[in-house]
């Protein structure tokens, strides 16, 4: 490609990424599938490597979803909300691996938490004094949507902690609508002659989004948690985040059956292999697994880059049908 035609292709990958995350993230329509969507990304992304000076802090390469409706109130994230960075097959896991290794310098193998990437919406819930308090949504990572009358009518997301909880927590995790449940849902929704939805994570995240809480009541939400926000210095943390999700469970929040810590990079394969295996039988959705360094000083070792953590990462499974249909409109994966 000659310059002119590299910044052009740049600039038209820009323009049709954001409409797109405009109609995924804020209007919970997307237009076309998340295999077409990642590839126009990467293409993105490796034009700004190959090409430094088309870099900009702009470009949705460097942005976490999309801007709060404003039809909710705003909530200032304490601590910014991020997106994962994505691997799509084995090598691209193991040069992630290698770059953990080599900027950590570790004499011992590193272990990871492994866990599944539940396909929903991310949402910071925080409790004070063992209370939900409040719910919100990524939104552009840094500021996301007031939607606590919403995740009050999840059913499996404790209104009150127990045990010996801190004193301010702030618990994220991914709300979602299990697949039965989403079926179900669509198939009366349709004997209603109402509007179905495309698949369970538009339908989670569409759900959580209602300005009236009582249709989002109506919604069979679940709610698992897979991190700590902001917490109050009254409780000890664990230094491993495997072992933070223990306590998480303990205080009574839910986390999935599936989360298993491994000893080394090999550990994380053979988990990505077991799940794959598993995941039609698996009651949600997920797009993949996530793997995420286990210790905490680690984590903080490695740092982060402007939208995703250097410590995680999403190792996405291959698409999974070749024809999908959304919104009434068939297209190629
Ligand atoms: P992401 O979904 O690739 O990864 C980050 C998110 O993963 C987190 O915010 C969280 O919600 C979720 N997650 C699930 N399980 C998790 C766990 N165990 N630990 C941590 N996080 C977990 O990133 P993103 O920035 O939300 O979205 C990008 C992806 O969304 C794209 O790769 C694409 O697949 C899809 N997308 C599609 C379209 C489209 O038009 N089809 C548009 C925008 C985005």
């Amino acid at each position: 490609m000659t310059d002119s035609a590299v910044v052009e292709r740049a600039q038209q990958l820009r323009m049709l990424i954001t409409q797109y995350n405009r109609e995924y993230y804020e209007l919970d329509e997307p237009t076309v599938p998340d295999a077409e969507y990642d590839r126009l990304f990467r293409e993105l992304q490796q034009l700004e490597s190959d090409y430094p000076e088309l870099q900009s802090a702009h470009s949705p390469t460097q942005k976490v979803g999309s801007q709060p409706l404003d039809a909710f109130s705003q909530v200032a994230h304490e601590m910014p909300m991020l997106s994962l960075d994505n691997a799509f097959d084995s090598d691209e896991f193991a040069a992630f691996a290698q770059r953990v290794a080599e900027r950590l310098d570790s004499a011992t193998a590193i272990a990871y938490c492994c866990e599944p990437k539940l396909d929903g919406a991310a949402v910071s819930i925080l409790y004070e004094d063992g209370k939900l308090i409040r719910g919100a949504t990524r939104g552009d990572g840094q500021t996301g949507e007031d939607i606590t009358a919403n995740v009050r009518t999840i059913r499996n997301l404790p209104l009150q902690l127990q045990g010996d909880y801190p004193k301010r927590l702030e618990v994220r995790g991914e709300v979602f609508m299990p697949v039965q449940a989403f079926a179900e849902y669509n198939e009366k929704a349709l004997a209603r002659g109402e509007k179905t939805f495309a698949n369970p994570r538009n339908a989670a995240a569409g759900s959580l989004r209602q300005l009236d809480s009582r249709i989002t009541a109506q919604r069979p939400l679940h709610f698992y948690a897979y991190s700590m926000g902001v917490v109050s210095a009254d409780k000890e943390l664990k230094n491993s985040h495997f072992e933070r999700l223990q306590q998480l469970a303990a205080w009574g929040l839910p986390i999935s059956g599936e989360v298993q810590r491994v000893t080394n990079a090999e550990g994380c394969e053979a988990y990505y292999n077991a799940i794959m295996a598993r995941r039609e039988q698996l009651r949600y959705e997920i797009d993949g697994i996530v793997l995420k360094v286990d210790n905490i000083h680690q984590q903080q070792d490695l740092g982060f880059v402007s939208r995703a953590p250097r410590w995680a990462i999403a190792w996405k499974f291959p698409a999974q049908e070749e024809m999908t249909v959304l919104q009434g409109v068939d297209f190629q994966v």
